[in-house]
């Protein structure tokens, strides 16, 4: 155990040195088990945020971790010239597991997403005919796709893309859950509306029941590839596989990541439902880390996981009892609680004087979470909470929730 005073240093030496573009709450964790992480003094904390969903299958999963360290002592990367032993088992399996045909591995999340804008148009050129250049793709006010120059120029957050420009031509935004609006943003060189089936960065907004079954329709009628965004949602974090089981449709290509490494290693992976990805031939597309085999064995063991030890069943299930939970507060500041699954967000009135300071006190009681969008109260622990934790944090909201009721 180190002291008060390691932490505080670790703290100014990061304020000294790093790029200031985080503001972390001042907890500084140096151990991490299941629902749980341990600051360098010992604390410990329940974990409300999951590395953003990257961790659902708890901090330092042990089957995960033996995969990983067996898998780094044979072989980590040979780069896509040749060919390693655990890339076609891995396609196997995450195309079995979600029902896709195709799939394009990459690293991070918003990799996936610029390698899906770059395949969507390609199709659109070749396939769709639409004349040269003028693609277009829809995109949502809200949306939260990634920090790379490609996606914050379709982001309509100023504090994601001011200062950053110029942007890319080529996208459209309607406003998410709007039916009309979507309609209104298609022409005839529309060839994707890439989504997020539940926006989660903008505080877990869950879109009117049916628009999504309506946009799927749009799309077959008009030709339109339907890019379902699940880095977030994806891998039980909503208590289905994929978010899109809710409205009981099939994107054409869906992007993963996040928790396709349990947190270990960043994994992505495009995949595709139609011919989208076939138009990438030897040579347009690649990535030095995509589909290594460190990659593809620990992704494997976090899908194998995820099912076999019943994760997503159990996120429906704590999701509603954490919800429902919530929802029985009676704290003046909360506004609306939302969710699905494990993916939850406490809105809180604006004259609470905004989440953060809930997140402070949150963090005092040993929970961490994270404010998003100044009043929201974002909430996803990872999906092996069991019942007994979720009262355990249930108590400590109500504390928090009603004691800084003004
Ligand atoms: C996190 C996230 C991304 C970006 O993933 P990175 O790994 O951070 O690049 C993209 N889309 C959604 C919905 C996300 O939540």
């Amino acid at each position: 155990m180190q002291t008060a005073s390691a932490a505080a240093e670790l703290i100014q030496t990061e304020a000294h040195l790093g790029a200031h573009n985080y503001k972390p709450i001042d907890v500084v964790i140096g151990k991490g088990e299941g629902v749980h992480v341990w600051d360098v003094d010992g604390n410990r904390y329940l974990d409300c945020l999951s590395a953003y969903s990257a961790v659902n299958q708890g901090h330092c999963h042990p089957k995960i971790l033996e995969t990983m360290v067996e898998q780094a002592k044979r072989l980590t990367l040979t780069s896509r010239a040749f060919r390693n032993d655990q890339l076609a088992p891995f396609y196997e399996e995450i195309a079995a597991l979600t029902g896709s045909h195709k799939v394009l591995p990459m690293n991070s999340g918003a990799e996936a997403v610029e390698s899906a804008i770059k395949a969507v148009r390609k199709w659109g050129y070749e396939v769709k005919g639409v004349p040269e250049n003028q693609a277009e793709i829809i995109v949502c006010s809200n949306n939260f796709h990634g920090r790379t120059l490609g996606v914050v120029g379709f982001s309509t957050d100023p504090v994601a893309r001011g200062g950053f420009g110029p942007f890319a031509p080529g996208f459209r935004v309607a406003a998410f859950g709007d039916i009309e609006a979507f309609e209104r943003a298609v022409t005839e060189n529309t060839v994707a509306f890439l989504v997020e089936p539940i926006q989660g960065e903008a505080g877990v907004i869950i879109p009117p029941e049916g628009y999504f079954r309506r946009v799927r329709e749009i799309c077959d009628d008009k030709n339109i590839t339907l890019i379902l965004d699940e880095i977030q949602t994806g891998l039980g974090r909503t208590g289905k596989l994929l978010a899109e089981e809710h409205e009981e449709i099939e994107a054409d290509v869906t992007l993963v990541g996040k928790a396709l490494s349990g947190g270990f290693y960043p994994v992505s992976a495009v995949l595709s439902n139609s011919d989208v990805l076939g138009v990438l031939r030897p040579g347009q597309h690649g990535s030095t880390f995509g589909g290594n085999p460190l990659a593809c064995a620990v992704a494997r063991t976090a899908l194998k996981v995820l099912v076999e030890e019943g994760m997503i069943e159990n996120s429906e299930a704590q999701g509603a009892y954490f919800k429902a939970g919530l929802e029985d507060i009676r704290a003046n500041a909360v506004r609306e609680v939302r969710g699905r699954g494990l993916m939850i967000a406490v809105e809180l009135d604006p004259s609470a004087g905004g989440a953060r300071r809930y997140c402070e006190a949150l963090k005092e009681q040993g929970i961490l979470c994270k404010d998003t969008h100044e009043h929201s109260i974002r909430i996803a622990p990872p999906l092996i909470i069991d019942r007994m934790q979720v009262d355990w944090a249930l108590e400590r909201f109500d504390r928090v929730l009603t004691g800084l009721d003004g």
